[in-house]
């Protein structure tokens, strides 16, 4: 138990004027109770904490977790409503974004003593602010995996596959410590770099393309996420071009990162040079994200995002540039927000390496 992540549940309950709150993610199980197991439940009320498991984690959840009242569940709706009931809660607020509906509805059922209320906006966000032991860990995974990019770097040559590279990545990163890997590998050469999101394939790449490797890992429990686009061989004039209106983007949107700018003017650094240099309709997606136990967390940096950057807060600063058929580039560097601008976390050099 951290008593200030308690507090800043504690702090959710009294805006809404709730009795409780039955947190249900996983994630957040994790950051208010330390419990690293895969099924749980953390009722947080005024002047109680509970948590609940089932018995493959009864050893675990002794061991883990501290300062919460622990119970056992053989069927968790049922006894989770059946702990609601029994505290006398009224109103009990519970994540949207984790419950399904068909839970909702059975929960519903289950307790009729009360209202079960939706919490506003997404609960997770008491987890942007990172407090120093996290900025610790998510440094140490971030440079873990840099650094095993850096030593994929003599295998990307024309002739390997997307499959064998990333491949080959994983196996660097799981061998330098990693527990996993935070999401699966993107590695896009050539025509398919215009896909931001493509899946490795068997593709072999060949002289001249540009290859983008989006990746990263996972070490107790906190994510890394970062992107490199090189070039094999040699680069034409028009590779050099994207590729450096992609890298003057991401540095002016990194120039605005500091406490009190909004998210929505990191995004708009990078894309209004991207749209200036005539792209502006193949960057589709937002210029980063929130990164910490989840890799994709609060804040959000798109064109809509009003959240404040606050000193603390790990966010990825991402812009792309994707044309169909032709390729793409994308740069993405992880960062800390501290008092007076940023620290940068991932570690490869972004200048366009000609390998
Ligand atoms: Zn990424
Ligand atoms: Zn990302």
């Amino acid at each position: 138990m951290v008593p200030n992540r308690i507090a800043a549940a504690r702090q959710y309950l009294e805006r809404m004027n709730l009795d409780a709150l039955l947190i249900t993610s996983m994630h957040n199980i994790r950051y208010l109770s330390g419990f690293t197991g895969s099924d749980g439940v953390v009722v947080v009320s005024r002047n109680s904490l509970w948590f609940l498991t089932d018995s493959r984690y009864r050893t675990q959840a002794g061991e883990e977790v501290n300062g919460f009242t622990l119970g056992e569940y053989q069927r968790k709706l049922e006894e989770s409503a059946a702990l609601l009931t029994g505290q006398g809660f009224l109103s009990v607020g519970f994540e949207a974004s984790s419950l399904t509906v068909a839970q909702h509805t059975q929960l519903a059922e289950l307790f009729t003593s009360g209202i079960l209320a939706a919490l506003p906006g997404d609960f997770s966000a008491i987890r942007s602010v990172k407090e120093q032991e996290e900025l610790t860990a998510l440094e140490g995974i971030a440079a873990l995996a840099s650094q095993a990019f850096l030593d994929l770097i003599p295998r990307i040559k024309p002739g390997a596959t997307e499959r064998q590279l990333a491949l080959s990545l994983e196996w660097l990163l799981r061998e330098a410590g990693a527990d996993a890997t935070s999401f699966s590998f993107i590695v896009a050469s050539g025509p398919r770099g215009g896909l931001p999101h493509a899946v490795p394939t068997e593709r072999a790449i060949r002289w001249g393309e540009l290859v983008t490797f989006d990746f990263g890992g996972m070490l107790n429990g906190y994510c890394s996420d970062e992107t490199v686009t090189v070039a094999v061989g040699s680069a034409d004039e028009r590779q050099k071009e994207i590729y450096r209106i992609v890298k003057e983007a991401h540095d002016l949107a990194l120039e605005q990162v500091r406490p009190g700018v909004t998210c929505r003017q990191v995004d708009k650094a990078a894309r209004d040079h991207i749209t200036a240099g005539g792209f502006g309709e193949f960057f589709g997606h937002g210029t980063g994200h929130g990164v910490g136990l989840e890799i994709h967390e609060k804040p959000t940096l798109s064109c809509r995002s009003e959240e404040i950057l606050e000193e603390g807060m790990v966010i990825t600063v991402e812009p792309g540039i994707y044309l169909p058929r032709w390729g793409g580039v994308r740069i993405e560097d992880t960062v800390s927000v501290t008092r007076d601008g940023f620290r940068l976390l991932t570690k490869v050099p972004k200048e366009l390496m000609i390998l």
